[in-house]
């Protein structure tokens, strides 16, 4: 099914397609909710799924939620 992601795949994703870096230095699996630091310097919470197929990636000052799923 899905490919299979690494913390450091997943870092060099973040750093490819968001203004966010990574902070999180372990990934075990979709589930996991990830560290990340925004462009604005502050600290978020996601899940990578979230992150990629959501396009959640700045914190929720910079991109507020829009919904509560
Ligand atoms: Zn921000």
């Amino acid at each position: 099914m899905n490919k299979r992601w690494t913390i450091s795949k997943i870092k060099e994703y973040v750093e490819n397609n968001s203004e966010s870096t990574l902070l999180s230095t372990e990934y075990h699996g979709f589930s996991q909710r990830l560290l990340f630091k925004c462009a604005c310097g502050s600290n978020f919470e996601k899940t990578f799924t979230r992150f990629k197929n959501k396009n959640q990636r700045k914190c929720d000052v910079c991109q507020p939620p829009k919904e509560s799923n």
